[in-house]
């Protein structure tokens, strides 16, 4: 039975489901639960440690500063996004939608791979660019249509009481002294999960010693800007997401030192830094052409057609102000995500490197078979926190997301190296993929799940 007191704070003093962690993941899990009609009498709890941020609709439409902080949604993403009824609200706000992808390394600028949307890929587009900011707050305001949830802004859990024993429940202690209990704590609290480490869970992780340099663009004026391009140099990949009409958001991995030298530069060094980097002919590699010209004439002999395309990517005028920062980029992966009453979803649980624009889009995956397997233990009388939904939950999980974080570690690990093998390895890998539709769609269909 549920017991509710009120705090001082208008909260009660149990909950059946809290989240600690109101960024992305959090946020629409909390949505998704809340709109589940399975859930509709049970109680839930969002704690996010920073401030509720006023929101404005109409001022985020017509809006002309672009946050620096975006990320490339999948399609499965946009469904989800669609089930909590908030897509029309991003969409209306801030969206671009992505039609090709276009992907280059150090080798040569003719060695590409481009993912064209009308390539049979069943798909309305390949991905949207979406500010992480705006998705947040729609969100935000969508929970305000469900009275089974609560929001608590500027607040941790400062103890965390976890029992081995599957009968009692977690009891947490706020920054203001307050005490509350639940029967399932899910831990959305990122990187460095507070939960994960009350947990006790073995956690793999390491770090690539990069940074990723981010920053919003205006680029040379194009017709349509729905072009990604991705750039893997020997420091790292750079990425231009299209965000509007002449703006782009940049993700620029790199060393530390550079990513700090970046920083530093004046705007227009800056520009032209990037304008450089992007532009520039590679090195010539005997070894590597030697092999790019193999590669080439298996795949004639094959009567598969290269199309040699050489990418020219757009030239950037302009570094808008005060949008340039660094973020750290590693690999991370809790062992297990779970354990009796308590759960991990999203970066909490596992972290990759944002070359390919997968990280939030593996949590929405999290978050949708969280959902989908606590209700079905529910609606056979099994309580929340019970050990053999969680389980369930991580196994599944765990089969698409590791061979995806070990698949883009090997990515970052072999693109952009410049030792001949490797590079030649990559200049292979471009060229096949670009010739074989079968590859691509492989790929595609691989990304957006
Ligand atoms: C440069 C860069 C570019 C990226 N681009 C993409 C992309 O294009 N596509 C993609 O899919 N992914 C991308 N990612 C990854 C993506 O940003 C993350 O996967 C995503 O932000 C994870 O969301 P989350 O909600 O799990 O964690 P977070 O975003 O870290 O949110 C955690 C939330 O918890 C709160 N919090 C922390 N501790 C506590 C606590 N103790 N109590 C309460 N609240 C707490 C924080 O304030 C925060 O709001 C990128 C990452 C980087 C660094």
């Amino acid at each position: 039975m549920i017991i509710k007191r009120a705090l001082s704070s208008s909260i009660s003093n149990f909950y059946d489901i809290i989240i600690t962690g109101g960024g992305m993941i959090g946020s629409v899990l909390a949505c998704k639960l809340a709109s589940n009609p399975v859930f509709r009498n049970i109680s839930i709890l969002l704690i996010e440690s920073g401030p509720k941020k006023p929101w404005n609709i109409e001022l985020t439409k017509n809006k002309d500063n672009f946050s620096n902080r975006v990320s490339s949604l999948n399609n499965n993403t946009k469904v989800l996004l669609q089930k909590i009824n908030v897509w029309d609200i991003i969409e209306s706000c801030s969206c671009q939608d992505v039609s090709q992808i276009k992907v280059w390394g150090p080798g040569s600028n003719n060695i590409s791979t481009t993912f064209d949307v009308e390539d049979n890929f069943n798909l309305d587009h390949l991905a949207y660019i979406v500010e992480n900011d705006v998705l947040i707050a729609a969100v935000m305001t969508a929970l305000n249509n469900y009275d089974n949830v609560h929001v608590l802004h500027d607040n941790i859990v400062t103890e965390y009481k976890i029992s081995k024993n599957t009968e009692e429940t977690v009891k947490l202690r706020l920054k203001n002294e307050e005490h509350i209990e639940c029967n399932l704590l899910i831990g959305t609290d990122g990187i460095n999960s507070k939960v994960r480490q009350a947990m006790d869970v073995q956690y793999l992780s390491w770090n690539y010693n990069q940074k990723a340099v981010v920053a919003t663009l205006k680029i040379e004026r194009l017709k349509d800007n729905n072009t990604a391009w991705q750039k893997f140099l020997h420091s790292g990949p750079i990425a231009l997401l299209p965000l509007a009409d002449e703006i782009s958001s940049l993700v620029w991995t790199t060393t530390p030192d550079y990513a700090k030298m970046l920083l530093s530069l004046s705007e227009e060094s800056f520009v032209d830094a990037l304008n450089t980097a992007l532009w520039k002919e590679p090195i010539k590699d005997v070894f590597a052409s030697s092999v790019t010209n193999i590669v080439s004439a298996v795949l004639k002999t094959l009567n598969i057609h290269e199309k040699h395309e050489e990418i020219i990517p757009p030239t950037i005028t302009q570094v808008l102000k005060n949008t340039r920062a660094a973020f750290p980029v590693g690999f991370g992966h809790a062992v297990s995500y779970v354990i009796p009453h308590v759960a991990l979803v999203g970066d909490a649980a596992h972290r990759v490197h944002p070359l390919a624009g997968q990280g939030v889009n593996l949590g929405f995956g999290d978050v949708e078979c969280l959902d989908s397997i606590l209700s079905k233990y529910f609606l056979i009388g099994v309580k929340l926190g019970d050990i053999r939904a969680l389980r369930e939950y991580e196994t599944i999980r765990q089969r698409c997301n590791v061979p995806k974080l070990i698949a883009i570690d090997f990515i970052q690990k072999i693109a952009g190296n410049s030792w001949s093998p490797l590079l030649a390895t990559t200049n292979a890998g471009f060229q096949v993929t670009d010739a074989v539709s079968l590859l691509k769609k492989f790929f595609i269909d691989r990304a957006a799940t």
